[in-house]
């Protein structure tokens, strides 16, 4: 914080607060806080029937619970009065930030993922057990889901299945579970919805869940039968860009690298437009967050970086296909998170 120039972090819900103080806040109006200043220790400033939840650090951060009939704000910006540059949390409400840059006037506000954003990307050995142990836990799903009959459920009916599987194999909750079948599958975030899974179907299924906090996420491609050449022919493409993807993946390597090796094998082979996201996102506490894998992004990988490695095929009216797995960033590569079969799942 000396070195960047913040004097204050105000860290409210979102990721940055489990990742300091390990509790997680329900994402209400009420206001939670950590008012984190930079040569003292850190205050959580919470409304005070949360207060049982929480675990406090003696001499690391304490709490100052708030009653309802208390102006939280005030309290928040008591704590902070020496300081003048804040670092603001990413996912904090706008309403709680309008009133501290009025009650806090000629201090300066800040994104505080410029600076906390360095720390979570780089996952230590502890969060990294538990990103494998969230990789091993989505690929049991993979496994119960060969054996799971696809043909004659709808959309959110196997999504349901899958949610029920996450929690079973081992996460705390589901996230979420894409379940895309035939052309809805080249919706690449299509919402699982009414229509009946048939045999002829290429589905599309994107899941994850939590476990301990840090996430999981996989998409594996299935088809209801025996798969025809075409979609044979895109599976193998996608199958190819990800290998690529994972293979360019390594310490040093720009972020961008990863999305241009996986997009060269695609528009090799004609279907260039048709991969119409970047290559992958960072993981962690959150489903997303950096690094992002796009053009664009020069920032070098480094090890303890964990990410997603998933192009996706995606032809209107007809189908899509996606390969999804998580890799961390090792001293000479990376780190397979996920090992489940990455083959055109033929289910019934
Ligand atoms: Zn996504
Ligand atoms: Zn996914
Ligand atoms: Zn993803």
């Amino acid at each position: 914080m000396t070195a960047r120039g913040v004097d204050a972090l105000l860290l409210s819900v979102g990721a940055d607060l489990p990742y300091f103080t390990g509790y997680r806040a329900m994402p209400l109006e009420r206001l939670t806080m950590l008012v984190l200043p930079v040569d003292a220790p850190a205050t959580l400033v919470l409304p005070a029937f949360e207060a049982p939840r929480v675990t406090p650090l003696p001499g690391v951060f304490s709490l100052e619970p708030w009653e309802e009939t208390d102006d939280p704000l005030s309290l928040v910006a008591g704590l902070c009065r020496s300081a003048r540059r804040l670092g603001v949390g990413d996912t904090t409400w706008s309403v709680f930030l309008l009133g501290l840059q009025s009650s806090l006037a000629g201090a300066e506000f800040s994104a505080a993922s410029a600076l906390v954003g360095e720390l979570r990307r780089r996952k230590d050995a502890g969060e990294a057990d538990l990103l494998r142990q969230a990789g091993a836990a989505a690929d049991r799903v993979v496994a119960r889901l060969d054996h799971t009959r696809f043909a004659g459920k709808t959309e959110r009916e196997l999504a349901a299945e899958i949610a029920a599987m996450v929690v079973a194999e081992g996460h705390e909750s589901a996230a979420f579970s894409i379940v895309a079948s035939g052309p809805n599958g080249a919706s690449p975030h299509h919402e699982a919805g009414s229509r009946v899974i048939s045999p002829g179907d290429a589905v599309v299924v994107d899941f994850g869940g939590r476990l301990h906090g840090y996430h999981s996420d996989i998409t594996r491609t299935f088809f209801v039968g025996d798969p025809p050449a075409r979609v044979r022919k895109v599976h193998a493409v996608v199958a190819a860009a990800q290998e690529a993807g994972v293979a360019a993946s390594g310490p040093g390597v720009p972020a961008q690298e990863v999305d241009r090796a996986a997009r060269r094998v695609i528009a090799a082979a004609g279907f260039g437009s048709h991969f119409t996201h970047r290559t992958g996102h960072g993981i962690g506490l959150e489903e997303h967050e950096a690094p992002y894998l796009v053009e664009g992004n020069a920032v070098p990988l480094e090890p303890g970086m964990a990410f997603s490695v998933e192009p996706g095929v995606y032809l209107p009216g007809e189908f899509g296909v996606r390969l999804e797995d998580i890799v961390l960033v090792t001293g000479g590569g990376v780190e397979r998170l996920n090992g489940a079969p990455r083959h055109l799942h033929s289910v019934d």
